[in-house]
């Protein structure tokens, strides 16, 4: 069998109807895995659920509830749940510290750290109690290095240091917890900003080491990695998926 043979295995994937979730329920399911796409958008999610065979489910990761809800709903629908990928997240627009605003600021906490770990804890507490499970966190090289992204990189870095938290935790009940840290990925949350004539592409595209920007496949294919049994000895790790921006990129420049 190979390690990648996700077959017999359920995942739930948050934020799965666009961008690196979307591209995460692809290549889990093309690889075996039953999939459940979590997202805000309904219909975006059955519309990937659809294309993968999975199921769909209506989730806001911001409430702790709403979690719990959907990780019973996919186990009652589904089986126990064997991998989780929290891509659920929403990008910030780069402003000078006095320009962004506080409901900013929550917004950006409320969703991309503390939905990350209602989520993980939802799904992951269920693995633990079975002894078994791969959760994987998408962060950021934001959370790395710093940016004129004062909520999202500070939220970023916390979802980073709460992998490894859990990862300690989980570790002696078979659960094994990694982030993965995407560079500048062309998703529709980043053509956005794109669209908007933001300073991006140069920056991203011609600081990364490999003179490219990452593709949501490229992530997806990280993502695997962590969720197989390949990677069976690897917990607590941040993988930055970035064609070398953090080696040889600087926002100044
Ligand atoms: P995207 O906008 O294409 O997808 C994000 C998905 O999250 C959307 O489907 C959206 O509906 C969903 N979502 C937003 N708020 C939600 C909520 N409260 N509850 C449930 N779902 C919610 O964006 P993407 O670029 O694919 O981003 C995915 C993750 O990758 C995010 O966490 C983002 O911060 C991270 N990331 C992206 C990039 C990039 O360059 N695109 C770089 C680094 C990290």
């Amino acid at each position: 069998m190979s390690e990648q043979n996700f077959a017999g295995k359920v995942a739930a994937v948050t934020g799965g109807a666009s961008g690196i979730g979307a591209a995460c329920c692809r290549l889990l399911a093309a690889r075996g895995a039953r999939v459940a796409v979590a997202d805000l958008d309904l219909a975006r999610a059955e519309a990937v659920a659809r294309e993968v065979g999975g199921i769909a489910f209506a989730l806001d990761v911001s409430t702790k509830a709403a979690n719990d809800a959907a990780a019973a709903a996919v186990e009652a629908q589904l089986g126990p749940v064997d991998i989780l990928v929290t891509s659920a997240g929403v990008i910030q627009r780069p402003l000078r510290a006095e320009e962004l605003p506080e409901r900013d600021v929550e917004n950006v906490v409320r969703i991309d750290q503390i939905g990350t770990w209602n989520s993980a804890v939802a799904f992951g507490r269920r693995m633990a109690v079975r002894g078994s499970g791969a959760v994987v966190t998408i962060a950021s090289i934001a959370g790395i290095r710093s940016m004129p992204l004062h909520a999202y990189s500070p939220a970023k870095a916390a979802v980073i240091e709460m992998t490894r938290c859990l990862a300690a935790e989980w570790g002696r009940s078979g659960v094994r917890v990694n982030a993965v840290s995407p560079g500048f990925t062309r998703t529709p949350a980043l053509q956005e900003a794109i669209d908007r004539g933001e300073r991006v592409v140069s920056l991203l595209e011609g600081g990364s080491a490999l003179g490219r920007m990452v593709t949501p496949e490229d992530i997806a294919e990280a993502v695997c990695f962590l969720c197989s049994d390949a990677a069976c000895a690897i917990t607590g790790i941040n993988l930055p998926v970035d064609a070398g921006w953090l080696v040889a990129g600087s926002w100044a420049t």
